[in-house]
């Protein structure tokens, strides 16, 4: 499978694509999970994105792009790709487009992940990650079973930079800037769907994988 996440910071792009990866066997690309592995690595790129990500910005696009397509021209790649955090712009989407063309392939389908903003408050105001493994947790909705620590490592768990309420506020203002018109791009090509990321990530999974199926029976019959 190949598609692409749209929704606001905190819809749960990155929960939904878990389940996802789980059931397909697609890798997760998110551009801000891999240009954190580069902060981490304190790695050239890392040091030119790291201030403009914790201020909630968007790092420049040659940046990204370069960073996403070594990451889709990786042998584990082959099963597909669900797409979380990328295009974030017009460029970007162009970009895209003419590097799936290259390799023979398109977007399969473009889902936009709808949740109430009170909800998306909640979920990221809660939001701590474990800074050696990446995993997710919420204080309210998902805490850890020792308080303030991974479950997996122990490690002790922290707020992203970008979680705070001033790096929120420029993250939705980049949201609806830039990348919520993205939608306009993508609907008259007949593959945007709206999706409910209100009710959980694995019933928004389920509708995702139903919506594709009946997009690829629709393609078959048509021939
Ligand atoms: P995310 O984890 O998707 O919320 O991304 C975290 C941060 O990484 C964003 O606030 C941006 O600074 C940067 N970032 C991630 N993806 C992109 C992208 N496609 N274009 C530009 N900046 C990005």
């Amino acid at each position: 499978m190949r598609i692409a996440l749209f929704g606001p910071p905190g819809a749960g792009k990155g929960t939904i694509a878990g389940v996802l990866t789980k059931r397909t066997g697609a890798i997760h690309a998110a551009t801000g999970d891999l240009l954190r592995a580069e902060v981490k690595k304190q790695s050239e790129l890392g040091k030119r994105a790291r201030s403009l990500m914790d201020k909630g910005e968007l790092v420049p696009d040659s940046l990204v792009i370069a960073i996403l397509e070594e990451r889709l021209n990786q042998p584990d790649a082959k099963k597909g790709f669900i797409l979380d955090g990328f295009p974030r712009n017009l460029a970007q989407a162009e970009e895209l487009e003419r590097f799936l063309r290259r390799r023979g392939e398109n977007l399969e389908g473009v889902f936009d992940l709808r949740a109430g903003e009170e909800l998306i408050i909640r979920r990221l105001s809660g939001r701590i990650i474990c800074p050696a493994c990446e995993a997710i947790y919420n204080i309210r909705t998902l805490p850890p079973k020792v308080e303030g620590k991974c479950d997996r490592c122990g490690v002790a768990l922290i707020q992203r930079e970008d979680d705070r309420p001033e790096a929120v506020a420029v993250r939705f203002r980049e949201y609806r800037e830039q990348t919520e018109p993205l939608l306009e791009y993508y609907r008259p090509q007949g593959l945007l769907h709206d999706v409910d990321a209100g009710s959980g990530a694995e019933r928004a999974a389920d509708e995702i994988l139903t919506i594709l199926a009946r997009r690829r029976g629709a393609a078959a019959a048509k021939g």
